[in-house]
């Protein structure tokens, strides 16, 4: 099959880790029969230096036109300045509204073999963590009315509004509902139902859906305990569905869990099957242009695309492999690097990787 990649290399390390991405897609190309071709275009820093502006119209136009994009990272200090809609982050939320991508989904799975990387102690991890947070994308607090009024109760005072609508919900909870299946039949809705008006109706809307997947075992958790049960009892989670402000919380909550940042891939989805693959990190300037990124969130986020975007699901678990079987041989970047293990860089840990694909 073929398939059209638009890629955004981005700002700091992201070119680094999307050239090794690169690499596994055409290796993987080879190894199934599938033809990957890339068109590669301008977002963030780069394109606010080259064109004036973040988010060019024609890095939108052929976003739209192709059947996935890859991102690597965008933003650094030399854009700090900049301010609102000029600055480099922008593009991420403009390319999400312009493809209509609404869910975000962010595995948190801990390796075997980096255990030692989580902050929480080995009896509490047991055999592992693999969690999927589904994380509404494009409504809710984040973009609801706001403003700021002159007669509040002690003066001058702010408001953000949290509002969804059926509609919204019943896509994100489908989203949920069918990764579950193809995972360990498991949704925790997340909410705040003895509060929010706008919990009790996401939580009934969850709950109507649920009702198109009896094989899938739904359960409600509020918030605060989610956030509170993510430590204590990480392994009692399969996916966790909730929206754009707790999502936003409790992925970053989640992958804290297994440890490193340079591990974790991400996809947003919406509608079709058209889909933006992301690894979690930012830019890193601090690394940017010494090979010393983990390449590894982004190689993943690949698997996510054969899987999410283009249904190749073997082709996806191929990729994983591979990087277990390197992690398993000991070779670690330097920011999961530990006593006894093979320092690398982001070249070779590409390299290793490919070679696991044959
Ligand atoms: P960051 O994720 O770039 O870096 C945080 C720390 O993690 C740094 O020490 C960095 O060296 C390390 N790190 C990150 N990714 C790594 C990798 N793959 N391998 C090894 N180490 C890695 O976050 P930050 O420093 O807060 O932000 C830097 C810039 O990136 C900012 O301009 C920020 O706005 C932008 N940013 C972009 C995205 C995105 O493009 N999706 C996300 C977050 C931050």
């Amino acid at each position: 099959m073929k398939f059209n990649i638009a890629t955004i290399p981005g700002d700091g390390i992201g070119p680094e880790v999307i050239e090794e991405s690169m690499k596994i897609l055409k290796r993987i190309g080879e190894v199934f029969g599938h033809e990957f071709s890339f068109q590669e275009v301008l977002a963030g820093g780069v394109a606010i230096d080259k064109t004036g502006e973040p988010l060019p119209l024609e890095t939108i136009e052929i976003c739209k036109k192709s059947d996935a994009v890859l991102l690597g990272a965008v933003g650094g200090p030399k854009w700090d300045s900049l301010t609102g809609d000029k600055r480099p982050e922008k593009a991420l939320l403009g390319l999400r509204g312009a493809l209509g991508l609404y869910a975000n989904i962010r595995p948190a799975v801990l390796h075997d073999a980096l255990k030692n990387a989580s902050p929480l102690r080995s009896d509490i991890l047991g055999d592992g963590i693999d969690i999927c947070v589904v994380r509404e994308l494009t409504g809710g607090i984040y973009f609801g009315d706001r403003g700021r009024r002159e007669n509040g109760k002690l003066g001058v005072e702010a408001y953000d509004t949290e509002a969804y609508s059926v509609g919204e919900v019943e896509r994100i909870a489908r989203t949920a509902f069918e990764i579950a299946k193809q995972r360990n039949n498991k949704v925790t809705n997340v909410d705040k139902a003895n509060v929010l008006e706008s919990s009790r109706l996401w939580r009934s809307v969850v709950e109507e859906v649920a009702k198109e997947y009896p094989e899938v075992t739904l359960e409600h958790m509020y918030v605060d305990n989610a956030a509170m049960q993510l430590i204590r009892r990480p392994q009692q989670f399969d996916v966790l569905v909730t929206t754009n402000m707790f999502g936003d919380i409790l992925s970053d909550e989640a992958s804290m869990i297994t440890g490193s940042i340079g591990m974790l891939p991400s996809a947003s989805l919406g509608e079709g099957t058209l889909g933006m693959y992301e690894p979690i990190h930012g830019s890193a300037p601090d690394i940017a242009g010494e090979n010393k990124a983990n390449p590894i969130a982004t190689i993943l986020s690949t698997a996510m695309m054969l899987r999410f975007s283009f249904g190749l699901e073997q082709e996806a678990k191929a990729i994983e492999d591979a990087v277990t079987k390197v992690l398993g041989k000991d070779y670690r970047t330097a920011d999961i690097m530990s006593d006894g293990m093979k320092l690398i860089g982001t070249k070779e840990m590409g390299e290793l990787v490919l070679e696991e694909l044959v």
